[in-house]
């Protein structure tokens, strides 16, 4: 019996209109190398560092929003190692004081959240990929610093994730926070969020017995470069097995850093770790020590009266209040601006014209708004009207639909729409009589097929009837009529 064990270190990039320490611009965006740097991020001799206050507030907050534990004093150290995209040989990290110590999200222990910078960016042009090994014997390399010195969060949670699973979903709720907070855009695919996973397995025999906190951990293995979060969890899943084969085959796992072949869906060995005392870490003599009571603006109060509704309280919210469905929901989680939308259309409504309008929203108006790469409607007053008529029945649903369509495209109002389209659903009997007798002389087929009891037919015919009154007859009348005039 094997229990794994996993740790994620994560670091994302923070939203701030400059780097960290100096004021050139922090834009992910920039395409063309080194336009976004000077004389402090290029690390010229006698340059001095200025703490970015923005990207304090925005670990702040984070912390704040996981219940973390918000320094009241805190330092910057220097983190020395030598490698080209660390152009002062050392990083500006956080070491024995983070801003942020302990805090739980999705059911996971986090060890600590802490500012520091990102390294430059090195771009290995053909030869061999880009290992420091190997770095004597690659074709050129050449180095981008538009990205050192952008400001960096690292987080660390505990060793006590045991799945795959709990690994990814953690990873996922974390991207929405910071979205939520406007920490930072944390895309994967841009590098903006980069996950690093820890693994480990310990075998125990009578696992079931023992308490589970008394337990050895085994040796971990670290793995990189997971660009996203799929990758995530089939790379933890991969080393998970790996792992237990290699013990029973009687092999021994190594402290090593492995890499993810999204390829092969395997991971590779890059280097065996080096300790942590190589990094002589020591405070940053350039930079000021941090009393964060002494920062108004910094101050605990200030920043959890600065945060918005997060992500869990809003999705509790949805799923109590409405009744939605959990993709709807975390749909509009996931995008704001929908889900503002969403909760102007339905405020003051009852759960069922909510999952009314959610459906409309989720899949009419979304995929009217990818056709049309735009923007949801300024007004959701329109929108109401619309979800009203469908409510009382003035409109079907396949009328709400076409309506919907000509709103989107003229930015019409949808009484107008349906009057001028004669989408107005008929419940004039006699009317949709009629349209029904002329329906049933047409198909006789289908007639004949449903006395000879195809349920199919009965279906089509509805729908034949529904196109002979433009979509304005009610369904489910229509249904009735038909069974009636079948029936004489
Ligand atoms: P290091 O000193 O090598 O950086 P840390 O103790 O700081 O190691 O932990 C780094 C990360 O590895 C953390 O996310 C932690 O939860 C995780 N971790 C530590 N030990 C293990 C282990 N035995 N198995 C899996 N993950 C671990
Ligand atoms: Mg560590």
């Amino acid at each position: 019996m094997y229990r794994p064990t996993i740790g994620l270190e994560i670091h994302a990039e923070l939203k701030t209109r400059t780097k960290m320490f100096c004021d050139s611009a922090n834009n992910s965006d920039e395409t063309r190398p080194n336009v976004n740097v000077c004389p402090i991020c290029m690390a010229h001799p006698g340059t001095l560092p200025v703490i970015n206050r923005e990207a304090m507030r925005h670990i702040l907050c984070i912390g704040t929003a996981v219940d973390g534990k918000l320094a009241d004093f805190s330092e910057f150290d220097r983190k020395s190692y030598f490698y080209p995209d660390i152009p002062k040989g050392y990083q500006i990290s956080q070491y024995e004081h983070p801003l942020v110590s302990g805090g739980v999200l999705s059911g996971v222990a986090i060890t600590r959240v802490h500012l520091e910078e990102d390294t430059a960016r090195s771009v290995h042009v053909g030869g061999l990929p880009a290992m420091p090994a190997h770095a004597g014997q690659a074709g050129k390399s050449l180095v981008d610093f538009n990205r050192a010195g952008i400001p960096l969060m690292e987080l660390v949670t505990e060793p006590v994730i045991r799945d795959a699973e709990t690994a990814g979903r953690f990873a996922r709720e974390l991207q929405l926070l910071l979205r939520t907070l406007g920490a930072s855009e944390a895309n994967m695919e841009k590098g903006e969020m980069r996950i690093e996973a820890n693994v480990s397995v310990a075998k125990h025999e009578a696992l079931s017995t023992k308490s589970q906190t008394n337990l050895k951990m085994g040796t971990k293995v670290e793995v990189k470069n997971l660009n996203s979060f799929r990758s995530v969890e089939r790379a933890i899943t991969f080393e998970i097995n790996r792992q237990i084969a290699l013990i029973e085959g009687g092999g021994k796992v190594m402290q090593e850093t492995r890499g993810w072949n999204d390829t092969k869906q395997e991971t590779f060995h890059q280097r065996f770790k080096e300790g942590s005392a190589d990094y002589r870490y020591f405070p940053e003599p350039d930079l000021p020590k941090l009393f964060l009571s002494e920062i108004p603006e910094l101050s605990r109060e200030a920043i959890r009266a600065s945060l918005p509704e997060l992500p869990w309280d809003k999705r509790n919210r949805l799923l109590k209040d409405y009744e939605l469905k959990e993709e709807a929901t975390e749909l509009f989680l996931q995008d704001v601006e929908l889900g503002k939308f969403f909760e102007k259309v339905v405020s003051g409504r009852t759960p069922d014209f909510a999952r009314l309008a959610a459906n409309y929203i989720t899949t009419d108006l979304i995929a009217l708004l990818s056709a049309g790469g735009g923007k949801v409607f300024s007004d959701a007053d329109t929108f109401t009207r619309l979800m009203d008529m469908v409510v009382s029945n003035k409109i079907s649903s396949r009328g709400a639909k076409d309506i919907l369509a000509e709103m989107y495209r003229s930015g019409g109002g949808p009484e107008t729409i349906a009057e001028e389209h004669g989408i107005i659903q008929m419940h004039d009997t006699e009317i949709l009589r009629n349209a029904v007798k002329g329906v049933l002389e047409e198909e006789t087929k289908a007639v004949e097929e449903y006395r000879a009891g195809k349920e199919a037919a009965l279906q089509y015919l509805i729908g034949k009837s529904m196109k002979a009154t433009k979509s304005s007859g009610n369904p489910a009348m229509l249904k009735n009529i038909i069974i009636e005039e079948l029936k004489g």
